[in-house]
């Protein structure tokens, strides 16, 4: 294994790799117009050497290298490092996220079983014809399930454990979170739990918004559209996020990156548009 370190793939570096995403992008920009301007300069120089040079193709040439194309400016943000793969912050980021979603999941259960309140949001009449549930709760209980009852398998095999045991529908999904919680810091130690602790802080938002509004097409006002900066982001009900202002699709990825960016704000600037029914508690 490389004793390298390298970035924390948590939230404390979603500014650091929206800043390499945005330099990728700059760099094959550049590269596309150091492509054009190069042609239109050859094609000069082919005048040039045809027709001998002139007042007229040294203008050319002369503007031409005033419109040289720049390279974009490096990424300067310094990322924070895992150690070794998470920071202590995104750790415990991780493990609250895991047992806030034990919690959720089972709120979303007691809507699911018939004992939700009233305004709850479920709505099955916006419902996907064909598939084979008519509840996307339990649909999306059903999901994280298997997601969670995967990774315990899979890290089980990893450290040589006996097999899952076999549990009760009841307390399947508690005891797998309460098994993962207990093996968590190892989890974590390991360069394979990117994808598990990043799918956790998916699934925590992604619960927190079932339970706070309708699970088909869920509205998500936090986060302004990328393109547009409305608060006008809606996730529907294949995954993808659209934005009602403009239109611009994100994928889940893109969308969660967001997310975190927004989170961060929040936490550095405090709630940009408080209304008046939820003026902030003066404690002192
Ligand atoms: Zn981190
Ligand atoms: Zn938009």
């Amino acid at each position: 294994m490389s004793a390298e370190k390298s970035p924390c793939p948590g939230r404390c570096n979603a500014r650091y790799r929206k800043a390499v995403r945005d330099f990728d992008e700059a760099t094959r920009a550049y590269e596309t117009a150091m492509g054009s301007w190069v042609n239109a300069r050859q094609q000069v120089l082919d005048v040039e050497a045809a027709t001998g040079a002139d007042d007229g193709t040294r203008n050319i040439l002369r503007g031409l290298d005033e419109l040289r194309p720049q390279p974009p400016a490096p990424v300067t943000i310094v990322p924070t490092d895992g150690a070794p793969v998470w920071c202590d912050r995104d750790q415990a980021a991780i493990r609250r996220a895991l047992v806030e979603i034990d919690d959720l999941a089972a709120l979303l259960a007691s809507w699911s079983d018939g004992h939700r309140g009233a305004g709850s949001g479920e709505r099955t009449s916006g419902h996907r014809p064909g598939s084979a549930s008519p509840s996307p709760i339990a649909d999306t209980l059903d999901e994280l399930y298997r997601a969670l009852a995967t990774v315990e398998t899979e890290w089980r095999e990893a450290r040589g454990l006996p097999p899952r045991p076999h549990r009760g529908a009841v307390e399947a999904r508690t005891r797998t979170i309460g098994w993962l919680l207990g093996q968590l810091d190892q989890i974590l130690h390991h360069p394979g739990s990117v994808a598990f602790g990043r799918a956790t802080l998916a699934w925590q938002r992604r619960l927190q918004q079932a339970t706070r509004s309708d699970p088909v097409v869920r509205r998500r006002p936090a986060v302004p559209c990328p393109r547009c900066d409305r608060r006008a982001l809606r996730t529907r009900d294949d995954g993808y996020t659209q934005c009602a202002g403009c239109g611009r699709l994100l994928d889940e990825r893109e969308y969660d990156e967001l997310a975190e960016l927004a989170e961060i704000k929040l936490a550095v600037e405090g709630p940009k548009d408080s209304d008046e029914h939820s003026a902030p508690a003066r404690g002192r």
